[in-house]
């Protein structure tokens, strides 16, 4: 699955530690099993009957398990929620009845069937009538309007299937499905297999579709929906070395939308053979549908030959930003993948998760890197590995390979450690032991587990065999595995007789106010680069002790980088002659390897070891960047000085500076993408627009971005809504822009605008307008706007995150938490849940306002899956940069200002 990153904050939660507590309660004699199912019963197979309308509120489906006793049992457990069960037919191995009852245990999602005598180990048939609501959470099978239109769709993953029909609800159980779905003539329905047959109703009001029997599958990668859908047929994707027969291809988007699947089906038919090619596997399944959901929870799910995505993710059109043709390129890149690392192999429990989810990342970038080197992939992948060492830098984070219990630590496991750290050490221990040995063990792994399942051991003990570093791999991998944290390693250079002697130690990174030992080890592979006049060479050592010293090959270097082609997990130190000398070099490095230095500089001031002027010294060699991450690396930090450390007076002359800094860039780059320009162009006007209008607050980037906005909501005069007036990449600012100056005319014609159109990008940009209001009545009618069902569940998030965005509607939006807590969280997927109290941090930074959270959610906290994990990193949070804060000395800042008055005023 594909999480969606909004801002720096993931929809569902940061994670915090622990294991829940035993929420278990009595059934009879034995204990509802609330974390895995007790090991009596093993589900063979299922055919599941689905009716459904997508215009009614309700489905009635029949689900028929197959199921083998491992042992003689008297009841058995699974798993079913908010599902009335009609009638439970069970007979044994010879057809005969068993008399049965089934008992669903509150809400905790596990269904008993309890048998009137002990039934001997054997094969059972569970034969369930059942019916249930669509879900209005996004979960299970459920449904979405579309004006008069009505849509049916799945999203099971990680425990939801048991919303949509009865099922061993675990992704260890892997079994084939025979669906067919009973649908409304005039429906379109699809399913994860191709279509077998047809038949009609006797009224002619309904047809019975059929589906293939697919291969094995856990119950998370169901799918299937129902609705007056747009159903392109793309060329099929050609036979090629590993797979014998043309794979069929189609798109499918709500009605009116199949035009904009182009781009999607283009990407998804060069992706296919890049993974068949490198994995040496056949694409698994019988055919492959991208399906754009109207609202949808995740960013993608990865169903067997049906992937789902939230549509803005996966539609195309004239007016779409630039950034979503690589968006969609990286999104289908990792849902294709999933294909063979989640869906052909498949991890068993939940605590292996990564499996999926990091493979899936990292082979995202590796695919974008060879078909599309434009897209700097690497970039991309540096940017989300710093990321995710934000959260692993706390006392509260999670391993990679975290104990589950209960259902908030799965939810919370689809986190940046899960995705963005895993994904970090295969790349780490792929830049160590070479592509080709790395690609070796992989394709040893994929071909053993091959529509079965597979764990971290099974990996780490394939990928030893192929590594040729002996019993090294296993420390390494384990060593990140299964010990949270970022490693910091202290780099100094040794020159004496024209040889060289590498000195590395290493620590564990922790910022200033996180509470934990420094004292951790890992076997890290430390790859530096050496500087050498014009040139420079790469060579990796493997530190495993607190301390160690390395011999280096060649003559004594002029500088060194101790995170060669940026790929280790690791942050770096170096003693200040040294970070001058690399600091003297930077034009030298590699693209990711600046951004490695940025990282260095940022983490080093978080330890408070750097001071604020220093940092921002360090800014104007980055500003000249034409690589927009490089060139916008320090925007986090400086922004963070700015508002925490800086008085106002002072604050006013560094936004100045750092306008002037950016201003002749910005004017030179215009305020709209030129035809045929390319991409990182682009990208950086976007990312200095958006800095200098929405953080600094430039007069001359706000009236320009409020110009676009204007027009596009037809304030200019014109009266008519286009958004296409606006440049594309920028309209999100430019909206909201439009709608913080323009007041309650521009609010009222973006919220028209809103609920006029169908276009989920658009409506995104547009309530997220709306939310970012500052007027304190507009602001107050946002917030209440967002828990009426004309913003969608998947929209809401937009609009909250906008609302806090702002400064000024914090305290508002903090008082009005208290009086709509349940209402908002009542409306909440489960993901989001433990997102809600980071969702209210933002911009906390003191002692008093970590407590003050703290003491509202604690009582409440319960209510929200996965929320303790949640509260804990984000209370840790607040802390730590109340204690950055505290420790720091602010003067300097005053004089370094006043040193550094802007040549110009700002425009
Ligand atoms: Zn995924």
């Amino acid at each position: 699955m594909l999480m969606r990153v909004i801002g720096a904050i993931l929809l569902l939660a940061f994670t915090c530690l622990g294991v829940a507590a035993a929420r278990a309660a009595a059934a009879g004699s034995e204990v509802v099993p609330d974390g895995k199912l007790p090991q009596v019963a093993t589900p063979l197979a299922y055919i599941l009957d689905i009716t459904a309308d997508p215009r009614a509120d309700r489905f009635e489906g029949r689900a028929r398990i197959r199921v083998r006793l491992e042992q003689a049992a008297t009841r058995v457990w699974l798993h079913a929620q908010r599902i009335d069960v009609h009638q439970l037919v069970a007979s044994d191995a010879n057809g005969r009845a068993l008399k049965a009852t089934v008992q669903l245990h509150g809400d905790t999602g596990v269904l008993e069937v309890r048998f009137a005598a002990r039934v001997p180990a054997q094969e059972i048939l569970l034969d369930f009538r059942y019916g249930a609501a669509f879900n209005a959470e996004l979960q299970g099978l459920y449904k979405v309007r579309l004006g008069d239109d009505a849509y049916a769709m799945t999203q099971m993953e990680p425990v939801s299937a048991r919303y949509a029909f009865p099922a061993f609800d675990e992704p260890r159980f892997k079994t084939p499905f025979d669906i067919s779905l009973t649908v409304p003539v005039a429906d379109v329905a699809v399913a994860n297999t191709r279509q077998t047959g047809q038949t009609k109703s006797p009224d002619g009001q309904w047809k019975t579709l059929s589906f293939a029997t697919t291969r094995p599958l856990p119950t998370y990668l169901v799918a299937f929906a129902i609705g007056p859908w747009d159903v392109v047929e793309a060329q099929p994707i050609a036979p090629n070395a590993v797979r014998k027969a043309p794979l069929p291809l189609r798109g499918i988007a709500a009605r009116g939308n199949g035009a904009k699947l182009d781009w999607a089906l283009q990407t998804a038919a060069a992706i296919v053979p890049w993974f068949e090619d490198y994995s040496g596997q056949p694409y698994p399944f019988d055919k492959l549908d991208l399906l754009g959901a109207p609202d949808f929870s995740a960013g993608a799910m990865e169903n067997a030959g049906l992937i789902i995505y939230r549509d803005a993710e996966l539609l195309i059109d004239k007016q779409s930003a630039a950034e979503r043709y690589r968006g969609v390129f990286n999104i289908n890149a990792h849902e294709i993948a999933h294909q063979w690392y989640g869906d052909l192999v498949t991890v068993p429990w939940w605590d292996d998760l990564w499996l999926n989810e990091a493979f899936a990342t990292w082979a995202q970038a590796k695919a974008t890197l060879a078909l599309h080197p434009e897209y700097d992939a690497e970039l991309g992948a540096l940017e989300g590995r710093q990321w995710a060492m934000a959260s692993d830098s706390l006392l509260s984070t999670r391993k990679i390979r975290q104990p589950i219990d209960g259902r908030g630590d799965i939810e919370t496991a689809f986190d940046g450690i899960t995705y963005q750290k895993g994904a970090a050490v295969l790349a780490m221990v792929e830049r160590w032991v070479g592509e080709d040995r790395f690609r070796a063990g992989m394709r040893a792994y994929l071909a053993a587990h091959a529509f079965g399942s597979g764990s971290s051991n099974d990996l780490i003990a394939t990928l030893a065999e192929h590594a040729g570093k002996g019993a090294a791999l296993a420390r390494v991998m384990r060593s990140f595995l299964d010990q949270a944290g970022v490693p910091l390693v202290k780099a100094s250079l040794d020159c004496a007789d024209g040889k060289a002697t590498l000195a590395l130690a290493q620590t564990r990174h922790l910022p200033l106010g996180v509470m934990a030992s420094t004292r951790a080890q890992w076997s890290v592979p430390v790859c530096v680069r050496f500087g050498r006049g014009d040139g420079s060479d790469a060579q990796c050592f493997l530190l495993e002790q607190a301390q160690q010293q390395f011999a280096v090959a060649g003559a004594c270097p002029d500088w060194l980088l101790p995170n060669a082609d940026a790929r280790g997990y690791y942050r770096f130190e170096l003693a200040p002659a040294d970070f001058a000398r690399l600091t003297a070099a930077h034009a030298r490095l590699r693209a990711p390897e600046q951004l490695v230095l940025a990282d260095a500089l940022d983490a080093a001031f978080a330890r408070g070891s750097l001071a604020p002027d220093a940092l921002l010294d360090a800014m104007p060699a980055f500003a000249d960047s034409g690589v927009p991450q490089v060139a916008t690396a320090l925007f986090p930090r400086y922004l963070w000085i700015r508002r925490q450390l800086a008085g106002a007076s002072t604050g006013l002359a560094l936004d100045a500076w750092v306008a002037d800094l950016y201003d002749a860039r910005m004017r030179g780059l215009g305020w709209r993408r030129q035809a045929g320009e390319a991409g990182t162009v682009t990208a950086l006007r976007r990312r200095l627009a958006h800095f200098l209008a929405t953080e600094v607050r430039q007069p001359a980037a706000r009236a320009a971005l409020a110009a676009q906005g204007r027009a596009a909501l037809g304030l200019d005069g014109s009266g008519t809504v286009d958004l296409a007036r606006a440049d594309p990449d920028l309209l999100d600012d430019a909206l909201k822009i439009a709608v913080q100056d323009g007041g309650a005319p521009a609010y009222a014609a973006a919220q028209r605008a809103f609920e006029a159109s169908r276009n989920t990008a658009q409506r995104y940009a547009l309530v997220a307008a709306l939310g970012a209001s500052t007027e304190p009545a507009l602001a107050a009618r946002a917030r209440d706007f967002g828990l009426t069902p004309r913003v969608q569940v998947g929209e809401m998030n937009y609009l909250y995150e906008a609302q806090l965005d702002e400064p000024a509607n914090r305290a508002a939006a903090w008082q009005w938490l208290h009086a709509h807590f349940d209402a908002l969280r009542e409306r909440l997927p489960p993901f989001a849940q433990a997102g809600l109290p980071a969702r209210f941090a933002v911009g906390r930074c003191s002692m008093a306002a970590a407590d003050e959270l703290a003491a509202f959610f604690t009582p409440r906290i319960k209510d929200l899956i996965g929320g303790e994990r949640g509260l804990a990193q984000t209370v840790e949070r607040i802390r730590q940069c109340a204690t950055l804060r505290e420790q720091l000395d602010a003067r300097p800042l005053d004089e370094w200002a006043a040193a550094h008055r802007p040549r110009q005023a700002s425009h």
